[in-house]
């Protein structure tokens, strides 16, 4: 990979405004219920990399489509990185997000991944930075559940026109935004998962670690699969040989037994390495949890939830944060770890603090929140 620039390099973000922004009443009209990435702010950033040029042309621009050529690499050979994080809004009117360097060099790995430029850390938080600037009156206020926000959607894709099938020499970045309602409309309802064993959504040397669209196109099937079978989501076994704990399509896992132990798969190159996922690790001890990363043997939460040792079991990821998960079903039978009277405390708790520190209602004790403006 030849990126031309120094690492500390940093863009500066051209600013046209665009004149016809949405009116007041209809932007406070989408925040009062913004649903899920259905609406988008006014503007966007874009900016361009060039083999041999490195990145320019990093501006915020009315938010719109973009003119893509038929013969555009990345609809044909799906060169194409995301991230996805959130703008937080305090008390006092600041704004904030969550562990940006995190997902900037999360992105990095994810670029490296899929043969893709670079984008320097500062400018990543740049390119968040001069968008929520512009467009911080979508950035809604905490709301009656307390967790409304406006999603930042980072990405970059091959953009050049050649059918050849080599890393592109053209490339585009971009950054959008989406006002998030509270995940779950009415409270915090678990979710029931199906074991997908016809399809994996990565395999070893693959591109499981990277944040691609991808990954996500290969998990569909699974994921419809367990539809079909009255499943919320789907959870993937490890692709070799289908008896080890990976994780959902978006989301990681976590299992919490009655002494207190909290396991998650290990990373092993096949996992996206959440940041809700390592940021719950680190509060676990505080929390009077017992943090496990290891293997998992699909068959050892069979078991557990039979035996009653498995109290709760939740997925996590940035847009839901902590998600309680109830039955576990596959091809022929089922599982559920839920007595009578169940209650996910351990997830509500966890969800909680992750919201308090976010959201600036507890205290920031370990530098995770990045002002933005
Ligand atoms: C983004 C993502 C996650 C969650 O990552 P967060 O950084 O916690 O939002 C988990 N799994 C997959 C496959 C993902 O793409």
């Amino acid at each position: 990979m030849t990126t031309t620039l120094s690492p500390t390099a940093s863009l500066t973000f051209d600013v046209s405004r665009r004149p016809d922004p949405l009116p007041d009443a209809e932007r406070e009209a989408i925040l009062a219920d913004p649903g899920f990435g259905k609406k988008f702010t006014d503007h966007m950033v874009t900016a361009t990399w060039r083999q041999g040029e490195g990145w320019k042309d990093a501006k915020v621009v009315a938010y719109g489509p973009l003119s893509i050529d038929p013969a555009c690499a990345v609809l044909h050979y799906a060169q194409e990185i995301f991230e996805g994080m959130k703008a937080y809004r305090h008390a006092d009117g600041s704004i904030w997000t969550f562990r940006p360097e995190a997902n900037a060099e999360r992105f990095q790995r994810s670029a490296r991944r899929l043969t893709l430029p670079e984008l320097p850390v500062a400018d990543f938080i740049g390119s968040l930075r001069a968008l929520v600037e512009v467009d911080q009156a979508w950035v809604p206020e905490p709301g009656a559940t307390g967790e409304k926000s406006l999603y930042l959607r980072p990405f970059m894709f091959a953009f050049e026109n050649f059918l050849g099938v080599r890393p592109s020499a053209e490339v585009l970045y971009a950054v959008i935004a989406s006002p998030a309602g509270a995940y779950f409309a009415g409270g915090v309802k678990p979710v029931s998962l199906w074991i997908s064993t016809d399809y994996a959504r990565a395999g070893a040397g693959g591109t499981g670690a990277a944040k691609c669209g991808g990954n996500y196109a290969s998990s569909l099937a699974g994921q419809l699969e367990g539809a079909e079978h009255g499943c919320d989501q789907a959870v993937f076994l490890d692709s070799s040989t289908q008896t080890l704990i990976e994780e959902l399509g978006g989301m990681n896992l976590f299992l919490v037994y009655k002494d207190g132990r909290l396991v998650t798969p290990a990373m092993n190159g096949t996992i996206l390495e959440g940041i809700t996922r390592s940021s719950i690790l680190e509060l676990a001890t505080d929390l009077g949890l017992t943090p496990e990363e290891r293997q998992i043997p699909i068959q050892e939460w069979k078991d557990a939830a039979a035996s009653g040792e498995l109290a709760e079991v939740f997925a996590c990821g940035t847009a839901a944060v902590v998600t309680p998960v109830g039955e576990l079903k596959w091809a022929g039978g089922s599982v559920d770890h839920r007595g009578p009277g169940h209650v996910d405390e351990v997830a509500l708790k966890i969800r909680t603090q992750l919201l308090d520190i976010q959201y600036g209602r507890a205290e920031d004790t370990r530098n995770w929140l990045t002002r933005l403006a």
